[in-house]
């Protein structure tokens, strides 16, 4: 199969992998929304949320959480939203849960003037 996160998870194309265990792989977004955008997959080829049972999304959940609490500890993180695509705008055809972090930026006087020149 042809599967570009089958091949991440035989390790025939590079990953920066964050967390493994026996159901799931979690690695950085190779085109990232903001910094620490994760991907959590299963290992074995499941397309999308209809093929997904519910064993293995709850252990997924699981690991969002623990994922979570590292992103915030480690990153500093100030939200993350959970995305999971299907269709359409399902890109790669193995299930995959975004976790994208979000961060508040403290507007310095520094930063508003920087923006007033782009503006003004
Ligand atoms: P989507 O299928 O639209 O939910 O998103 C697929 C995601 O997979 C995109 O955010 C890509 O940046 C990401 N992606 C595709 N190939 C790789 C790869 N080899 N390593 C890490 N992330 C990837
Ligand atoms: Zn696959």
């Amino acid at each position: 199969m042809n599967c570009i996160f089958c091949k991440i998870i035989n390790k025939e194309i590079p990953s920066y992998t964050v967390y493994e265990d026996e159901k799931v792989l979690v690695f950085l977004d190779a085109n990232p929304d903001s910094n620490g955008h994760l991907l959590i997959i299963p290992k074995k080829h499941i397309l999308d949320l209809d093929s997904m049972d519910s064993e293995t999304f709850a252990h997924i959940i699981e690991v969002a959480k623990k994922m979570k609490k590292l992103l915030e500890e480690r990153l500093n993180i100030d939200g993350l939203t959970l995305i999971q695509n299907n269709g359409y705008v399902q890109e790669v055809k193995h299930f995959h849960l975004h976790l994208k972090p979000y961060y508040i930026k403290k507007q310095t006087k520094k930063d508003l003037d920087e923006i007033y020149k782009l503006l003004s």
